[in-house]
C-alpha cells in the first residue's frame, strides 16, 4: 500500500525506479549515438526479442496496432477479404483489419478462456476469408492448434495478436511465433513496456519479414526507392534501447505476476467471484487479472471507495461500438462476449505488488460481496 492506503491498478513509476540506472545509461548512450529512428539498438532488440519468442525474424515498429496492420498487409489481406477475429478484445485488433479495407468477421469466445471459440470458426468461413486473427486475451494463449489446423485446410494465414501475452506459452512454446505472424505491443502498461509507443511483428517466414521491413519504412528497398506503398511505422532508437534493458527483466516480472495470480486465487477462494482459468496446455502471463461477477459495477464502486483501483477490459465489445456499427451487429449477436463485458473486473496486477496489497484487494472484494 502506498502512503494513502491506496492500491493502484498499475504502477509504472515503481518499475522505472528499480531500473533507473540501467535505463539512464541506455538512454544516454542512444542520445549520444545520434541513432534516433531505427538504428543499432532497434536491430539488437529485434534479434533479442526474436530469440526470446523463438521466431526467426522480428521487425520493430512504432505500436502494436502498426504491427497488426503490417502483418495483415504482408499476409496479402486487402479490400474484399474477410478476417475472422473476436470482438472480446481491445479495439486495435479490429481497427487494424479495417485499415486494410478487409471486413472483420466476429466469432464468439470460449466462456472459460474468453479466447476465440474454435468450434465457431468453420461456420464463419467464406470464399473471401483470408486470415484468422486470434487474441491471447489478458495473457492467456488462444487454442492455436485447432486454429492452425483449420487454416492449413483452408489456405488461411494465422496472425496472433500477442499484444497482451509476452512470454505466454501454448503447449510449451512461446506465443507469437506459433502462427504465421505474431504481433506484440510495448505500450507502457503492457507486460514489456516502452517509455512511449512501440510494437513488434515476429514471423518465421522470410518473405513476410522482408515485406514488413519495407512497409514500416515508406516501402523503401533502399533510400528513396519506394517499391511498395509504405508507412512511417518505424521504431524509435530510444525505445529499442530501453526495451533491451527491460527484456532482461521480463521473465522475473512474469514470474511475479504468476505468483500474484496464485495468491489472488487462494485469497479469493469462496469469495463469490470467478477467478481466471489457466488451461492445462497454457502458461497464462496475467497481463490482466480479471475476475468475473454479476455484481461487477457495485463491487467496483465499493473497491474504489476503499482505495482499490480496478479496470474493465473491456466494457463495450467492439461489435457494439459506434465506430463499427456499419458491420451491422446488434446486442445478442455474441452472447458470451457480451456477458463477459458486463461481468469482467480487472484487479490490480503488476510485478511490484506487495503481499499486503494483494490481501487488501482480496479483503475489499470479500467485503464488497458479503459485507453489507
Ligand atoms: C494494446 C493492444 C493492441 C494495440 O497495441 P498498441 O501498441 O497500443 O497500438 C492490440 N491488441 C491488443 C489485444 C492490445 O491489448
Amino acid at each position: 500500500m502506498d502512503a494513502n492506503g491506496m492500491v493502484p491498478f498499475l504502477d509504472l513509476k515503481a518499475q522505472y525506479e528499480a531500473l533507473k540506472d540501467e535505463i539512464g545509461a541506455a538512454v544516454t548512450k542512444t542520445l549520444a549515438s545520434g541513432e534516433y529512428v531505427l538504428g543499432s539498438e532497434v536491430s539488437a532488440f529485434e534479434e533479442e526479442f526474436a530469440e526470446y519468442v523463438g521466431a526467426r525474424f522480428a521487425i520493430g515498429v512504432n505500436s502494436g496496432t502498426s504491427a497488426l496492420h503490417l502483418a495483415l498487409l504482408a499476409a496479402g489481406v486487402g479490400p474484399g477479404d474477410e478476417v475472422i477475429t473476436v470482438s472480446c478484445t481491445f479495439v486495435a485488433t479490429v481497427a487494424a483489419i479495417d485499415y486494410t479495407g478487409a471486413r472483420p468477421v466476429f466469432v464468439d469466445v470460449d466462456p472459460e478462456t474468453l479466447n476465440m471459440d474454435v468450434t465457431q470458426v468453420e461456420a464463419a468461413l467464406t470464399e473471401r476469408t483470408k486470415a484468422l486473427l486470434p487474441v491471447h486475451l489478458h495473457g492467456h494463449p488462444a487454442a492455436l492448434d485447432p486454429l492452425l489446423d483449420i487454416a492449413r485446410r483452408n489456405n488461411l494465414v494465422v496472425i496472433e495478436d500477442a499484444a497482451q501475452a509476452h512470454g505466454a506459452e501454448y503447449q510449451g512454446r512461446r506465443v507469437g511465433g506459433i502462427g504465421d505472424l505474431g504481433c506484440f505491443s510495448f505500450y507502457p502498461g503492457k507486460n514489456l513496456g516502452a517509455c512511449g509507443e512501440a510494437g513488434m511483428v515476429v514471423t518465421n517466414t522470410e518473405r513476410y519479414a522482408h515485406a514488413i521491413r519495407k512497409l514500416r519504412d515508406w516501402g523503401q528497398e533502399r533510400k528513396y526507392h519506394h517499391v511498395l506503398k509504405g508507412f512511417n511505422y518505424r521504431m524509435e532508437g530510444l525505445q529499442g534501447a530501453i526495451l533491451r534493458v527491460k527484456l532482461r527483466h521480463l521473465d522475473a516480472w512474469t514470474d511475479a505476476r504468476i505468483r500474484h495470480a496464485a495468491t489472488y486465487q487462494d485469497l479469493l477462494d469462496g469469495s463469490g467471484v470467478r477467478t481466471p482459468v489457466e488451461m492445462p496446455d497454457a502458461r497464462h502471463v496475467y497481463h490482466v487479472y480479471a475476475v468475473r461477477t454479476s455484481k461487477r459495477d457495485s463491487v467496483r464502486e465499493k473497491l474504489q471507495a476503499t482505495g482499490v483501483q480496478t479496470g474493465i477490459h473491456y466494457p463495450i465489445p467492439v461489435h457494439l461500438q459506434k465506430a463499427y456499427e456499419h458491420l451491422g451487429h446488434v446486442p445478442g449477436d455474441l452472447p458470451v462476449t457480451e456477458k463477459a463485458a458486463q461481468e469482467l473486473l480487472s484487479l490490480p496486477m503488476f510485478p511490484e505488488l506487495q503481499l499486503k496489497q494483494l490481501e487488501s484487494v482480496a479483503r475489499a472484494v470479500r467485503e464488497a460481496l458479503h459485507g453489507e
